[in-house]
C-alpha cells in the first residue's frame, strides 16, 4: 500500500498571531505546486483560525499542538477537540515529549485525548520516543511500545484509520542531533510490527509513521528514503517558510 508522505511543522510556543499569519502566507505560496506530499503546520491555539484562513486555498493543512479531552465545561485554560476542529484544524499532535516531560502527561491521559480527537473527526498524531537515559538502559523499543499500546487503548482499528504515529527520540528533539538512519529504521520497523500485532497487517500497512528530531533540509532525504518512514515532524526547521519548503521538497 502506498502511504502519502506527511511533512508536519510543530511551531510550539513561537510566533504571535501576525507572525504566524505572515509565515503561513509565505508557506502557502511556496506550496502551491506541492501535490505528492501532505503538508501540515501546527501553530499555537490563538493562531489556528487566522492561519487556517490564509491557507484555505493552498495545500497546507492545519493542526493543533494539544487538546483537552472533555467536550466543554469548567476547565479553565483548556481547549477541546471540537473547538480546534471548528477553528479550521484537521490534525492534532498528542503526547509530544514536551507535554509528557513538562506537564506530566501519562499514557492514560494521552489515550483520553486520542479518543476525544477521533470523536470530533480530528486526525491524531501520537508522539512516542525514548529519552537518552532510557536508550542507555536498552529501553529503546520498550518505551515507545508502551506509549503506543497504552495510548491507543480502547480504540478499534476502524476508529484509527486516520492515526499517524511520530517516533521522536527525546534526545534528538531540538538538539541538532538527529537519530541515525539505522536507529530510525529499527524503531520504525518495530512500531509497524507492533501495529500489526495490535490491529492487523492491513492496518500496519496503511498507518503513517513520521520521524521527528532535528530534521533539517540536509538530512531529510536520507530519512525519507527509509521504507518505514512516511514523513517528518519538524520543530525548529519549520519556523521559517524558506527552510521548511526545502524539507517539504525532500525528493527534488
Ligand atoms: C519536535 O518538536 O517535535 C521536534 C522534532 O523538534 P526539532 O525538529 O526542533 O528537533
Amino acid at each position: 500500500m502506498s502511504r502519502i508522505p506527511l511533512i508536519a511543522g510543530n511551531w510550539k510556543m513561537y510566533k504571535t498571531v501576525p507572525e504566524a499569519v505572515e509565515t503561513a502566507e509565505k508557506l502557502a505560496a511556496l506550496c502551491q505546486s506541492i501535490h505528492s506530499v501532505e503538508v501540515m503546520i501546527a501553530p499555537n491555539f490563538l493562531a489556528i483560525h487566522p492561519v487556517a484562513a490564509v491557507c484555505k486555498n493552498s495545500p497546507v493543512k492545519i493542526g493543533a499542538q494539544n487538546l483537552y479531552f472533555e467536550k466543554q465545561g469548567a476547565f479553565t485554560g483548556e481547549v477541546s477537540a471540537g473547538m480546534i476542529k471548528a477553528a479550521g484544524a484537521e490534525y492534532v499532535i498528542i503526547g509530544h515529549s514536551e507535554r509528557r516531560q513538562l506537564f506530566g502527561e501519562s499514557d492514560s491521559f494521552v489515550a483520553k485525548k486520542i479518543k476525544s480527537a477521533i470523536g470530533c473527526g480530528l486526525k491524531p498524531i501520537l508522539c512516542v520516543g525514548e529519552t537518552e537515559a532510557q536508550r542507555d538502559e536498552e529501553k529503546t523499543f520498550q518505551v515507545p511500545d508502551k506509549q503506543v499500546s497504552d495510548g491507543l487503548k480502547g480504540c478499534g482499528s476502524d476508529e484509527l484509520k486516520d492515526l499517524v504515529l511520530a517516533y521522536e527520540p527525546v534526545w534528538a528533539i531540538g538538539t541538532g542531533k538527529s537519530a541515525t538512519t539505522d536507529q530510525v529504521n529499527t524503531v520504525h520497523q518495530y512500531l509497524r510490527s507492533l501495529t500489526a500485532k495490535l490491529y492487523s497487517t492491513t492496518f500496519a500497512d496503511q498507518v503513517r509513521i513520521l520521524y521527528g528530531g532535528s530534521v533539517k533540509p540536509e538530512n531529510v532525504s536520507a530519512l525519507m528514503d527509509l521504507k518505514d518512514v512516511d514523513g517528518a515532524l519538524v520543530g525548529g526547521a519549520s519556523l521559517e517558510a524558506d527552510t521548511f519548503i526545502n524539507i517539504i521538497r525532500f525528493d527534488t
